[in-house]
């Protein structure tokens, strides 16, 4: 397989190894019982790692962080909401390679003001580690930031050496190259399990994990492997950017691994339909989606990534968008420490 030119970047792991596979027997045929019939599988960013809980930007920063360490970084930048998944995950990674570690810390849900949001979850495990936690007011944006500037200017008025890491590992050169490689880990799973997933589901927010699915998917396919969707379920409310960077990521990782020829339009599929109005502020099909996944396979979802992909898929099976005949793989990005955040949503199913 052409793992070649993907193999010639330095990677540093950060994982126990390729993360678990497995089948959703009582959530497929839940659905199967609703007109679905889709066999439901899903492979766990969320429990592959041993640094605090990690998830889909510790296996981004796998190659990220021999760059970093190249050039004699001390300290790493990032920045992200309040309850940033991405900037946890880059605080363990400083803390397990004795790196500093700044992170800037947005305002990206103004419309959930729980109180909480600044004190627990993915905040509270940062600053654990013993990450510099600054609390900015900007909001939701996935582009650069000059508070983000600002924070790398002041490690190196310190004399420190700042590595960059933008919003979720994403718009960064090396940022696709960790997904890429999550393709070929499913090729592999695949044959050693005797499946195929003819559908990939995976949330997309700031495009990276999606833009290295279709990269590494498309290597695949140009070394003769079968072809497969790959629907990205968009949780950013703001599918415009999202689809643009989604494209423009994929095809540079496409050139960078190697694959040979352009990305089709057709191969960027970003959906719409399941993020509701805001990024952060779950729905009720997220909350549905939470539950059920909750109640029938004991698999913990979060309010403002996987609940919202999840709902996605749940409804696309459903109705046979994802036909009877498909095994679905449904990548579990992790993102469980932020419902800490969200207690209130699910208090009220207490029985007193
Ligand atoms: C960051 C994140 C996503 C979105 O991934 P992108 O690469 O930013 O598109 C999805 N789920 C969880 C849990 C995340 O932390």
């Amino acid at each position: 397989m052409a793992l070649t030119a993907l193999e010639d970047f330095p990677r540093h792991p950060l994982t126990f190894g390729p993360s678990p596979v497995h089948p959703l027997p009582r959530l497929s045929a839940h659905l199967a019982a609703e007109g679905g019939g889709a066999q439901v599988w899903a492979k766990r960013e969320d429990c592959s790692s041993g640094l605090a809980y990690g998830g889909n930007k510790t296996r981004k920063l796998e190659y990220l962080v021999p760059e970093a360490l190249a050039q004699g970084a001390d300290t790493l930048v990032s920045i992200g909401g309040h309850q940033s998944n991405h900037t946890r995950q880059v605080a363990a990674v400083a803390a397990h390679l004795g790196l500093g570690c700044v992170l800037v810390q947005e305002n990206w849900v103004p419309d959930w003001t729980d109180p909480l949001s600044t004190q627990v979850g993915n905040i509270l495990l940062s600053r654990v580690m013993g990450a510099e936690v600054r609390l900015d007011p900007a909001g939701f944006d996935i582009g650069f930031r000059d508070s983000w500037r600002q924070a790398l200017e002041d490690v190196e008025r310190r004399g420190g050496t700042p590595y960059a890491i933008p919003a979720g590992a994403s718009d960064h050169r090396l940022g696709g190259l960790g997904f890429a490689r999550w393709a070929h880990e499913v090729a592999q799973q695949e044959e050693e399990l005797g499946v195929f997933f003819d559908t990939i589901v995976v949330c997309t927010v700031t495009g990276s994990t999606h833009a290295g699915m279709i990269a590494g998917f498309a290597a695949l396919e140009e070394a003769g492997g079968r072809p497969r969707r790959v629907l990205g379920i968009d949780a950013s409310a703001t599918l415009d950017k999202t689809r643009e960077q989604v494209g423009r990521i994929a095809r540079s990782t496409a050139e960078l691994i190697g694959v040979g020829r352009d990305l089709r339009d057709d191969e960027i599929t970003v959906l719409e339909g399941w993020a509701g109005d805001v990024y952060g502020v779950p729905v009720q099909s997220t909350l549905d989606a939470i539950r059920l996944t909750g109640q029938l396979e004991g698999v913990v979802l979060d309010p403002v990534y996987e609940g919202k992909s999840m709902a996605g898929l749940i409804d696309l099976v459903r109705n046979g968008d994802i036909p009877r005949d498909s095994t679905v793989l449904y990548a579990h990005l992790g993102g469980q420490p932020a419902l800490n955040a969200y207690a209130s949503l699910f208090a009220e199913t207490d029985r007193v």
